[in-house]
């Protein structure tokens, strides 16, 4: 349940569910920027200097960006050299290059330069950068990358006024010895350009957000979708959100929130309930006030606020206090529904074979803990020993990657049986039995469903083979995320009329196996993606969190 509202400065320790109210001097009135005139013309320099001179000023708005996810039981550190040249999104950019950099790609910063160049703002590029998901920062990259911003930002501040600050954060990182890696960044910053100047920032959703985060910026805006499709919808909104606070003059009042449970990442998707009921509040809710930024968290953050939080946004105190409160209760209301839902492997087999009998359409088994967009190397073989065992004659299991035993079917041709050993080079535990080659492709084909379509597979030999009694399995030469039906068409199997279809995924596959599936099952057969973070050694989050939602019997964390 809710506490009481405090205010900030009486507080002196981390809140559980706690919901207090950050306040400024509340703004009286809020409008939009306009190609350098200020409508709302009250308080604020900015709006004065507009209002005084009648004549269109340009505003000088500083961006950048620092992006990192940390799952502190990674094996592998985070180092600088990570975040130089980030597979699959545009390398550490600076200055007058971060603009070309940027443009275009599949960032929230991509989408927030047009809207405030529109305005007739002049954009002060500082640093932007970018690691893929890993263990925690090395101290010294990331005193690296704040140097970098910090600096630019001072000379930007050394060559006239800064309007306002954009930065394209992600909000789950920590370092060897920081924390709140954004917060202490949001601090430094600040602290430059002190405490009058906006910052507005733009998150992942599955950011951990925290009080330093919101105290320190002017407005959070995080994706709204999870699988992310939003990122440059976004970027706009919050580049919108920093115009608006602009020319608003003063401070919007904030109330920020946690909440006392956790959800894991496959409770998290926003195209299914219970995620689906919720966003669809969290837009009811704001229509009413400036902003709603929600956060999901990333539950592998061993670190006090991690965990579910987010922040309301309005012209008073009340107003954001309302909404807050409101959206706690909503929040609180669904917790049974946010329970960890990933069976274990044996059960979900036995539980799609029983749902598969009449069944119209497929019924998926998400196997999670292998997915490869979550750190699995997509060769682990419970699910498919599983299937074996339990007879599922027709399942199909999109796949394996093994590039060895690719080659070792390409060599025996369509319609012999060889015998394998698939899978397992990353876990030692492979399946071993009698194949029989159905099916051989080069593995070069166009995706088709939402998240793929335009992108070209590009997975090297592959072969569709089948164990005893009748289970198949597509062997693959490269590892990608079985999001996508074309996947099992390259090899000449129609999804839709098979009874059971194994995914190596844990959320992206919804978005194009949804509307074929009759049932989706979340298995959790062995391997590294852990769907349940509670059974994973924590010793920093709060006192009485509970990582298994629903879970009220509570758990010692020491
Ligand atoms: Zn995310």
């Amino acid at each position: 349940m809710p506490r009481p509202f405090v205010p900030r400065h009486r507080q002196s320790h981390v809140f559980q569910a706690c919901l207090f109210s950050i306040t400024g001097e509340p703004r009286t009135s809020r409008s939009a920027v306009k190609a350098g005139a200020c409508a709302g013309g009250r308080g604020g320099e900015t709006c004065r200097l507009i209002a005084r001179s009648a004549r269109p000023v340009t505003l000088r708005l500083a961006v950048g960006g620092f992006q990192h996810e940390t799952h502190s039981f990674a094996p592998r550190p985070t180092i600088f050299a990570d975040f130089e040249r980030p597979a699959g999104f545009p390398p550490l950019s600076r200055g007058v290059a971060l603009i070309p950099a940027l443009s275009g790609s599949q960032t929230a910063l991509a989408g927030a330069m047009p809207v405030l160049e529109e305005a007739g703002a002049t954009l002060l590029p500082l640093s932007w950068c970018l690691g893929m998901p890993a263990g925690p920062i090395e101290d010294s990259a990331f005193e690296r990358i704040a140097a970098m911003l910090a600096a630019d930002l001072s000379d930007a501040l050394r060559e006239g006024k800064v309007d306002g600050l954009y930065l394209d954060l992600h909000g789950a990182a920590l370092t060897d010895s920081i924390p709140d890696a954004e917060g202490e960044l949001l601090l430094r910053l600040r602290r430059i350009l002190g405490p009058e100047v906006p910052i507005v920032i733009s998150l992942d959703p599955h950011a951990n957000l925290t009080a330093a985060m919101v105290e320190y910026s002017d407005g959070i805006v995080p994706y709204l979708t999870y699988p992310h499709v939003d990122k440059r919808e976004t970027g706009a909104t919050a580049a919108r959100l920093l115009l608006d606070r602009i020319a608003g003059g003063k401070p919007y009042a904030k109330a920020f929130a946690q909440l006392d449970y956790w959800m894991t990442l496959s409770s998290q998707c926003t195209m299914v309930e219970p995620m689906k009921g919720v966003m669809a509040k969290r837009a009811e809710l704001e229509k009413g006030i400036a902003a709603l930024g929600f956060c999901f968290g990333f539950p592998y953050a061993d670190f006090a606020d991690c965990g579910v939080a987010f922040a309301a946004y309005a012209e008073t105190r009340e107003a954001a206090e309302a909404a807050a409160a409101q959206f706690l209760t909503f929040l609180n209301g669904l917790e049974e529904r946010f329970k960890p839902d990933a069976l274990p492997v044996a059960e979900a087999v036995a539980l799609a074979l029983e749902s598969s009998r009449g069944a119209n359409g497929p019924v998926i088994i998400a196997d999670t803990q292998d997915n490869p967009g979550g750190g699995g190397h997509e060769d682990t073989t419970g699910l498919l020993a599983e299937l074996v065992a339990q007879g599922a004659s027709g399942a199909v299991l999109c796949l394996i990657n093994d590039a060895e035993s690719a080659a070792a079917c390409h060599a025996a041709g369509e319609g012999a049986t060889l015998a394998l050993s698939l899978g397992g080079k990353s876990d030692g535990m492979p399946f071993e039995g009698e194949a029989r080659v159905l099916r051989l492709g080069n593995g070069s084909f166009p995706l088709t469903g939402p998240m793929g379509a335009g992108n070209h597979a590009n997975l090297g030999p592959c072969a569709l083979v089948e164990f005893a009694p009748g289970v198949k399995v597509m062997v693959a030469s490269r590892k990608t995320q079985a999001y996508d039906q074309a996947i099992l068409r390259h090899l000449g199997v129609e999804p839709k009329d098979c009874p059971i279809v194994g995914l190596k995924s844990s959320v992206h596959f919804r978005a194009d196996y949804e509307p074929i599936a009759a049932r989706i099952i979340v298995a959790a057969a062995p391997g590294p993606v852990i769907a349940d973070p509670s059974t994973l050694p924590f010793r920093h989050v709060r006192p009485g969190i509970r990582m298994r939602a629903g879970d009220f019997g509570g758990r010692a964390v020491g």
